[in-house]
């Protein structure tokens, strides 16, 4: 059983298009917890620096602009609905252009202890949560009950990802474009020196290539369950 009072934080890290979001949100309900997209963060910042006219990469620049346009959640959504400047951003964030942007951003060492430091305050105040993104498992949260990392083939990755860009109204997709996207993306994510993706030592690898996004969800509250109840090791 899980515990309502017990802290519980779950992580799941991956590259781009494993279906992490869903399984997320999906998770956190199953479990009767909070969840954390550490991903809209970073692109709520990216969004900042495209508004603000700002150079992405230029740490003197972005950081105090940050504390100028300050990035939080409205909790009483369920997923957490994120916002700048206190205004919902919506779809703004997930445009194509945000998703060359937000690598340019994540390399940034200062910007990435920012968001490090703002993960954990979120934790503080809502221990008992899942948190998705690219360093969750192996940076922000090592101490995590829970530890995930979710994989699958590029091809299928894009494929999902680009189902999904098709279902939010972008119509003119083009599998092949959001397959050489996506590996530019991941690329980048696991070159930078600090929070590379990688999947942290002792976290479970789950290869979804051939699963369903319900199963998934299914197989990581058993092993949540499973750890809660003290009987599981993990697997990278
Ligand atoms: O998960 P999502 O695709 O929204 O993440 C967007 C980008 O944000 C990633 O490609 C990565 O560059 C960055 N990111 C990160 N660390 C996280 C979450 C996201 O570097 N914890």
């Amino acid at each position: 059983m899980v515990d309502a009072d017990q802290r519980l934080i779950v992580t799941i890290d991956g590259p781009a298009g494993t279906g992490k979001s869903a399984v997320s949100h999906r998770l956190a309900a199953e479990l009767g917890i909070s969840c954390l997209d550490t991903g809209a963060m970073y692109r709520c910042v990216a969004l900042m620096t495209m508004r603000e006219g700002i150079d992405a990469s230029d740490a003197s620049l972005v950081t105090p602009a940050m504390d100028a346009h300050p990035i939080d959640f409205d909790w009483t959504q369920h997923p957490p609905m994120p916002r700048l400047d206190g205004e919902p951003v919506g779809e703004a964030i997930r445009s194509a252009e945000i998703g060359r942007v937000v690598s340019i951003v994540a390399a940034v060492p200062e910007i990435r202890g920012a968001m490090v430091q703002a993960q954990r305050r979120i934790a503080q105040t809502h221990p008992r949560l899942v948190s998705e993104g690219r360093d969750q498992g192996s940076v922000v949260f090592p101490d995590a009950e829970a530890r995930f990392y979710l994989t699958a083939d590029a091809s299928i990755r894009a494929h999902r990802r680009a189902r999904q860009l098709r279902a939010t109204g972008h119509e003119n997709v083009e599998e092949a474009e959001v397959l050489q996207a996506i590996e530019a993306r991941d690329a980048l994510d696991r070159s930078r020196k600090i929070g590379p993706l990688t999947c942290a030592p002792g976290a479970i690898l789950i290869d979804t290539t051939e699963m369903g996004r319900q199963e998934v969800v299914e197989r990581l509250a058993r092993e949540v369950r499973a750890i809660v109840d003290g009987a599981v090791s993990g697997s990278c």
